[in-house]
């Protein structure tokens, strides 16, 4: 239990309105989109990098556990306080600082929605691409804390490829800055990068610097349907080796088909092994013409059904199959944990059967479906937690399911991060010296470890 003396300070430093004790709002701050929960001692929600820099300084001092958190949407209990202390909320700090359209960039704080953003640059014509499906409520800050991808990572990549920039509050109080509006930027080592995706371990993001492009003109999209798996996977590099990049090419397996058809009452092709949804956007000629283009392959493929379509009405069709997934799942079970592994492109045929099997054999409902063209699958894994036994055979699906993926060059999180979920396979993937150094890293920045103590590193 936090000392009463230490929750005043805390008020002195944030505000009484912004300092959360009471248990059904320390509750609120208990959980992530995973099924673990822990209680925090108490919630800052400050608006100023003045107020981070004193809440994180005063939890050095007292050697008090301090948690970054931004929505709290993360898949790998990342913002779970499994040792209490302080829940540091960046939701009060939401404004968009700058849209620079000269330079192409955007100065954010922490708490932006990724959404919002992205409709405020569009405005000035300008496109920020990361888009994890939960972009409606996620953070900028929780975003690079966990480095998160989308469907659109095959032609514009992921978070990491626009943060240019970062203000950061360090574990003893210290505020740095990183990188900066210059394309081009080699002084020194690359700190920015280093906190991508460092899971709020290594200090709190105050300040980001992003990289913005020009919004592409128009888009098409293509759903096709193959009688074998293979045949979708292929399809694939042929695309590629075409010249043609699309924006997106996501692959739902037969179990998902016919989940989201349950649900939908859709029509979709529930025979099928799966079902590929691909879009390719730029200008309207490029766009006609790499329509063709996947089209024709799709059906030298052999694709038993191929839909293309061009109005946005018709793409909308499409992409309601590809967003009601989460839903319908829920149909099927109350729970699920969504793995993300991501492996070589080459290895998916052999993956997906691999996971159909682990399937089988733990008698598990297994939805597999993601974003094929980067390799990154999202293997559902459905159950009801309430039953011990079950639980235990979910935990040694994922287990295998991770065996699977490294075994094939693969890794266990293609962006939903380590958090608390992965650690205890860590070694599966990083050599026991990668993992030293990265070990090294977190006590020369947090020697007293306070900053999410207890996330990627299995304890000793
Ligand atoms: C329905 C659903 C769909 C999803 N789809 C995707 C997807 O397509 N792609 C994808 O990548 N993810 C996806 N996710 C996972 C999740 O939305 C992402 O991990 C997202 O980036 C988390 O953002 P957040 O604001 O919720 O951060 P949080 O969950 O609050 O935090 C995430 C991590 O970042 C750290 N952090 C947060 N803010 C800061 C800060 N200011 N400074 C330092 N560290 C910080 C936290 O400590 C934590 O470790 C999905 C989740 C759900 C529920």
């Amino acid at each position: 239990m936090i000392e009463a003396k230490l929750v005043e300070e805390l008020k002195g430093i944030a505000g009484d309105e912004n300092v959360l004790t009471l248990p059904e709002e320390l509750l609120c701050y208990s959980y992530d989109s995973t099924v673990l929960q822990h209680l925090p001692e108490v919630v800052v929600l400050p608006r100023t990098t003045e107020e981070v820099a004193a809440a994180v300084e005063l939890a050095n001092r007292e050697r008090l556990a301090i948690l970054p958190r931004g929505a709290g949407t993360n898949l790998a209990g990342g913002t779970i306080p499994i040792k209490g202390g302080i829940v540091l909320s960046l939701t009060r700090m939401i404004d968009i600082l700058e849209i620079d359209d000269v330079n192409m960039v955007a100065v954010v704080q922490p708490g932006v929605v990724t959404g919002k953003l992205q409709s405020a640059v569009a405005k000035q014509g300008l496109y920020y691409p990361p888009d994890p499906a939960s972009l409606k409520v996620t953070t900028i800050g929780g975003n690079v804390g966990m480095n998160a991808g989308g469907p659109h990572a095959l032609k514009y990549g992921v978070t990491s490829d626009y943060v240019m920039g970062l203000e950061v509050v360090l574990p003893y109080g210290e505020v740095i800055r990183t990188g900066g509006k210059a394309i081009k930027n080699v002084t020194g080592y690359n700190l920015t990068q280093l906190f991508v995706g460092s899971e709020g371990t290594l200090g709190v993001i105050t300040e980001i610097i992003l990289r913005l492009i020009p919004q592409p003109e128009t888009s098409g999209s293509v759903l096709a349907a193959f009688a074998d798996l293979d045949e979708a996977a292929t399809l694939v590099n042929r695309i590629l080796h075409a010249g043609v990049t699309p924006a997106v090419i996501e692959i739902m397996d037969q179990m998902t088909i016919q989940t989201v058809d349950d649900y939908l009452q859709s029509g979709l092709p529930r025979e099928a092994a799966a079902l590929l949804l691909i879009q390719v956007d730029g200008v309207q000629a490029a766009v006609d013409q790499e329509l063709g283009i996947v089209a024709q392959l799709c059906r030298d493929n052999k694709a038993t059904m191929v839909d293309v379509a061009k109005t946005p009405e018709e793409e909308e069709s499409v992409w309601k199959a590809r967003r009601s997934i989460s839903p319908s799942l829920t149909r099927v079970r109350p729970n699920k944990l969504g793995e993300d592994i991501s492996v070589p492109r080459k290895a998916i045929p052999e993956v997906v059967r691999r996971i159909q099997e682990i399937s089988s054999q733990r008698n598990l409902p297994i939805a597999i479906f993601g974003h094929i063209s980067d390799g990154n699958l999202h293997p559902n894994i459905l159950f009801d937690q309430t039953d011990p036994e079950e639980m235990e055979r979910v935990e040694a699906a994922s287990g295998d399911i991770f065996e699977v993926a490294t075994s094939v060059g693969g890794t266990l999180s293609g962006e939903h991060g380590i958090g608390l979920l992965k650690q205890k396979y860590l070694s599966l993937d990083l050599p026991e010296g990668t993992v030293e150094v990265m070990r090294t890293i977190k006590k020369a920045l947090d020697p007293h470890n306070i900053m999410n103590p207890g996330k990627i590193f299995p304890e000793a």
